[in-house]
């Protein structure tokens, strides 16, 4: 996986995560202007602005792109993730 620094920047649907990086959910794609994205912790549906500037976006709108269904594979990986991490489990890369 991929992982980019970005600006710091709070999830844009309000839940108070910061962010100051990106991580390509698909091998070593590099998330780009106009890309879909989810937050870590809400799992609100994302979209990069310039500079990857995170902007509220929707499942509807994802589906108008045809990634609905990569968007929700992703969901449920970070959610995946998060039950690994609270279980004590490290990542695994
Ligand atoms: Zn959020």
């Amino acid at each position: 996986m991929k992982h980019i620094k970005t600006q710091n920047q709070y999830c844009p649907a309000g839940c108070g995560y910061r962010t100051d990086s990106v991580t390509g959910a698909f091998g070593d794609y590099s998330p780009d202007e106009g890309d879909f994205s989810i937050c870590m912790n809400c799992y609100a549906i994302l979209r990069f602005g310039k500079k990857w500037k995170l902007q509220l976006s929707s499942l509807e709108e994802s589906e108008e792109f045809g990634v609905k269904e990569d968007l929700q594979k992703a969901i449920a990986a970070a959610k995946q993730v998060r039950v690994q991490r609270a279980l004590g489990f490290e990542e695994s890369n």
